[in-house]
């Protein structure tokens, strides 16, 4: 099946045109700076005006057979992959005030495509729907519960569709059923989270009521005390400002001075006091959850690493490994040197459990994701 791929985020939009047969990639592209003026795309719904008319050529040789769109926030509701109606749609739009910089782009996309296509099948994948299995113990904030009836406060978490993946990817590799899983999946990419997989689902994430909660991040904070939000707001930091500095300016950006992992492990061993910091307090925030997360899913039988970082860093992931001692997880400093494009382990033979490094690819989950969904229709 040939499949339109769109990945949207609050001002930018990727696409890629997928064979879900060969896993050939036909055609990508992204669109950046949208709705900032300077003559680029108003919305997202000019955006995907512009992506069609790129895709013109490519799409005369071989028509569209669906579009799978990459959603943010599917809410409760949504546990897994949908067909796109217009109930759909206006259900995904209820969302908006949960995700209100990418469910209304989703929206606009999603829209764009069906007064161009009408007929064309869309299917919505949702970046929360992995984590619809979280058990409540997990999902609940320790707050009144009319903030979560009111307004839907609770844990939802995030990348699901990445961390079901490389789950699965990781599962295969290791030759056990994926049922019968246990991991801990690191996704560290700009943005970062942790999940705790128990018998192939996801039963905890560092990713909270949106995606700043947890780890350390490019730009976001990840966890702080929520009294200094508080605290802020009270020295007249207005709601905005606050907003604009825990997700754009802080995070690694904050503590070394910039949000690239490389730049900032060249800079620490050319003997930077910052970028040494930034990265101590990253690796040693993320190897605190993943201790909590063996926990949680009664032992793991895996600790996978993906995206940008996890796939690319073997300093990061080294400085993340070593302070695991007390698991007793070694890394092979040789395998983790090894630079490869298809899963493998990068743990020594007497490591407590292996340490894998299993590449992403939420375009070709989308893709066979909107296949399938396609296919049974
Ligand atoms: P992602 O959001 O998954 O694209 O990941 C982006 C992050 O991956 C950035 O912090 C990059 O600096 C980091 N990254 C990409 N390639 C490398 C590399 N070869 N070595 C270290 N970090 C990398």
């Amino acid at each position: 099946m040939r499949v339109l791929v769109i990945n949207s985020g609050s001002s930018s939009l990727k696409y890629q045109v997928r064979d879900t047969d060969s896993n050939e990639i036909a055609a990508n592209g992204l669109i950046e700076r949208i709705g900032e003026g300077s003559g680029g795309p108003a919305d997202h719904g000019e955006a995907m005006e512009d992506v069609a008319a790129v895709l013109e050529g490519v799409l005369t040789q071989k028509p569209l057979d669906a579009v799978g769109h990459r959603v943010v926030h599917g809410g409760e509701r949504f546990s897994e992959p949908v067909l796109i109606n217009n109930e759909i749609t206006r259900a995904i739009e209820r969302l908006n005030p949960l995700a209100p910089l990418h469910n209304p782009a989703n929206v606009l996309g999603i829209r764009a495509i069906t007064a161009k296509w009408p007929d064309l099948p869309q299917v919505a994948v949702f970046d929360t729907a992995f984590h619809r299995t979280l058990p409540e113990h997990a999902w609940r904030y320790a707050v009144p519960d009319s903030l979560y009836r009111q307004y839907g406060i609770r844990r939802y978490g995030f990348h699901g569709t990445s961390h079901e993946f490389v789950t699965g990817r990781a599962a295969a590799l290791l030759g056990v059923p994926l049922d019968g899983f246990n991991a801990v999946v690191a996704h560290l990419g700009n943005g970062a989270s942790l999940t705790a997989v128990q018998g192939g689902a996801s039963i905890d994430t560092s990713m909270g009521f949106t995606p700043l909660e947890g780890l350390v991040m490019g730009t976001r904070s990840g966890d702080l005390d929520p009294s200094i939000l508080i605290y802020l707001q009270r020295q007249g930091l207005s709601a905005d400002e606050i907003d604009t500095m825990l997700n754009r300016e802080s995070g690694l950006k904050a503590l070394a001075g910039n949000n690239d992992m490389r730049a900032i492990v060249d800079a620490a061993e050319a003997g930077d006091r910052h970028a040494r910091l930034a990265l101590d307090v990253a690796s040693y925030r993320l190897a605190k959850y993943i201790g909590g997360y063996h926990v949680a899913v009664g032992g793991a039988q895996a600790l996978v690493f993906t995206a940008g970082i996890g796939e690319n860093s073997a300093v990061f992931r080294a400085l993340v490994v070593d302070r695991l001692g007390a698991l007793g997880v070694k890394l092979d400093a040789g395998a983790n040197l090894v630079r490869v494009t298809s899963p493998r382990v990068v743990s020594t033979a007497d490591s407590a459990i292996p340490v894998l490094v299993v590449p992403t690819d939420e375009e070709q989950a989308i893709a066979e994701a909107t296949a399938a969904i396609v296919l049974a229709s």
